[in-house]
Order: C-alpha cells, then structure tokens, then sequence
C-alpha cells in the first residue's frame, strides 16, 4: 500500500494529467460534479455525492456517432473517434458497483463498440466514504463502502493528511509505477490506523436511517408485482420529469436521432428516460399510454426484469433519486411498499 500527503494532491493530478484526460469532482458554481482537470480547478474531494453519476464520463449524455456530409449526390460519412485514454479519480463504491451493472448491458451480445471502447480505455480511482450520508443505502445491495470495490484499477481511503492508495488491477499497478516518488510506501502504525477508520465506517453505516431496507423483502412473482395496486397509488405523484433516470448511475436508456443541416449533419445518441411520454415512440403510437404504467416500468426494471436477466438489482443505493425527485417518489418508498411495510407515504 501507498500514501500521499493531501498537500501534495495537486501534484499526483499533475502527473497524471500528463498522460491522461483527468476528471475529478470539481466544484463549478454551487454544483460539485466530475469534470476535467485543469490547473486551478476547485476539486473538492468531499462532497460524497456529485449530482450527476460518473457515468456521464463512460456513457455520454450525448455522443456522436457520425458525421455526414452532402457534396452533390454523393454522402460522405466519417464515423467519429472514441476519446483518449481517461483517469477517473474519486469514485464512490456505489458508482463503482453502476458500471459493472452497465457492463452487464452494454458488454452483452450485441456489444456496444462505443461503450466497449470508452471502458477499455478508462482507468478507475476509488475513494471510500467517511461519512456516508442520510440517503445513502448502498449496504442494501451489498455494497461495502469502505472496502476496495470490485471494478476499481486503485482506491483510496483519506485518513487525517493523508491519501491511502492501493492498485487493484494491472492497469493500476501500472499507473502506480509510472507515478514514482509521488507515493511513499504506508508504514505499519499507519495501516493500523486505516483498519481502524473501515471498521468505524462500517459501523456507522449500520445507524443510517435506510439501512434496514432490503429489496430482498420484494415477495411475490412477476405477475404479482405487476399487478399490484400499489402502482394505483404511486404514480399519482410522478411529474414525468425524468430528473431520477438522468441522476442514476445505472440507468441507461438512450435514443438515436440525426441532426440533418442542410448540406450535412450528425448522428448521435442521448439518455432517454421510460418516465417520458414518447419513450420508445414507434409509428403506431406509445407502449405505455399512461404515467401509472410508466412509472411501474421503471421500478420494474430496477427492482424485477433486470434482476431476471442479471442476478443482480439494478440500483446501487446512491440515494440520488432519494435526493433529487421533486415529489419524493423514490426506489425506497417503493422497495418499502412491495415489501409489505406499510410506511407513510
Ligand atoms: S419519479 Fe420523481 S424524479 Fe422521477 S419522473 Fe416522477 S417526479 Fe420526476
Ligand atoms: S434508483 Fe435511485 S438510489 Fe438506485 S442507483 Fe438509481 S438514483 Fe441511485
């Protein structure tokens, strides 16, 4: 394991930066989210959760594809270059634990070629929570925030002056030896001291007030759950704002259009959200007609299909949407309400 002094930081982003497209989470007016590294920028290392997720970074709000151009009859196309390699440093375990659940979609047959190419040439950085917040509820799909998470090429754990790194993948060992004298080796009293912060970290993710949720509570088959009446209920409330699939880290519907100029153009894709009403629009009208079944679909998705494709739930417990929808109908009101537990809406 290695160390830097936190006074030292601007130096390791430096380094890094040389070789790399480096984002971390930088404060622009009031809003801290990952963004490129320039000298002078205001990084800010503990605000625990950025607005947008990470993975804006890997899966672009919006990414062209193509460029086309009109000369006479004939079209010119030129399919556009993926980025450069990228560094991402100061990911939490959750947004972590998103990408493998992205990879399960984008990585399956047939593979995403543009998604495939941004993974490969994305190195990840984690950083443990200190602190982790009221609407955090991460430990709910078994995630352990202060352990090195599955996925990540380092991670790091900050204790007192100073930043703990350890490699996890070949990549991070590479990273790590290209960085030279700018880690110093951990010292036993020191490693001690960083068992001890993961131990109080776990235990105050038990006193968190959602920590007691469980998807596992979820009973019934798919039938069941799909025609349960708590959606009656549910629904009511949604504004149809999208604003929690645009803040999720594992959402990753999108739609493909082309900007058509006159004599050229684009093509590009851009997140859709099912909360929308023209979600997969076709020319004989909308699937889903109303908000109530709209609304069903994406817990569905989250919480019953995914899970039946995957093995795996499709949330992280960020508490993003727990955060940011405008009238509280988050993933947890329902987890709560498929699992029985009749709590205040
Ligand atoms: S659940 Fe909330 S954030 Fe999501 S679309 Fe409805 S109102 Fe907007
Ligand atoms: S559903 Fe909500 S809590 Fe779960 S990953 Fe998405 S934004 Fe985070």
């Amino acid at each position: 394991m290695k160390k830097i002094a936190k006074d030292k930081l601007s130096l390791l982003w430096k380094k890094i930066a040389e070789n790399y497209q480096l984002f971390l989470p930088i404060t622009e007016g009031k809003v801290v989210n990952f963004s490129i590294w320039e000298e002078g920028a205001e990084v800010d290392l503990n605000t625990l959760r950025t607005v947008n997720s990470p993975k804006n970074i890997i899966f672009p709000q919006t990414e062209t594809y193509l460029k086309f151009k009109k000369e006479g009859k004939k079209l010119n196309l030129e399919v556009v270059a993926n980025k450069g390699e990228y560094v991402v440093f100061g990911v939490r375990s959750c947004d972590v634990a998103s990408f493998k659940l992205l990879d399960n979609v984008f990585l399956d047959e047939p593979i995403d070629k543009f998604y495939e190419e941004s993974r490969k040439k994305g190195l990840i950085i984690s950083q443990a929570c200190l602190n982790p917040q009221e609407t955090c509820f991460c430990n709910s799909f078994g995630i352990n925030p202060e352990l090195a998470p599955e996925g990540a090429d380092i991670s790091t754990w900050e204790l007192g002056d100073l930043l703990f790194w350890e490699a996890q993948s070949e990549k991070g060992k590479n990273l790590t030896e290209a960085l030279g004298d700018i880690l110093e080796e951990v010292i036993e009293d020191e490693q001690e001291k960083l068992n001890q912060l993961k131990t109080g970290i776990k235990d105050r993710l038990k006193d968190l007030p959602l920590a007691q949720i469980n998807p596992e509570t979820i009973g019934g088959d798919l039938k069941e759950i799909f025609d349960s009446e708590i959606w009656d209920e549910l629904h009511r409330r949604c504004l149809g704002c999208g604003m929690c699939t645009y803040v999720c880290p594992t959402c990753h519907c999108y739609d493909v259009k082309d900007y058509d100029g006159n004599k050229g153009g684009e093509r590009f894709r851009c997140w859709d959200s099912c909360m929308f009403s023209d979600f997969t629009m076709m020319a004989h009208g909308n699937p889903r007609t109303t908000q109530k079944e709209r609304v069903r679909q994406r817990f569905m998705h989250k919480l019953v299909y995914y899970t039946n494709n995957y093995k795996s739930y499709a949330c992280v417990g960020c508490g993003r949407c727990t955060e940011k929808c405008p009238v509280s109908l988050d993933i947890v009101k329902v987890i709560k309400k498929l699992g029985g537990e009749r709590n205040e809406l």
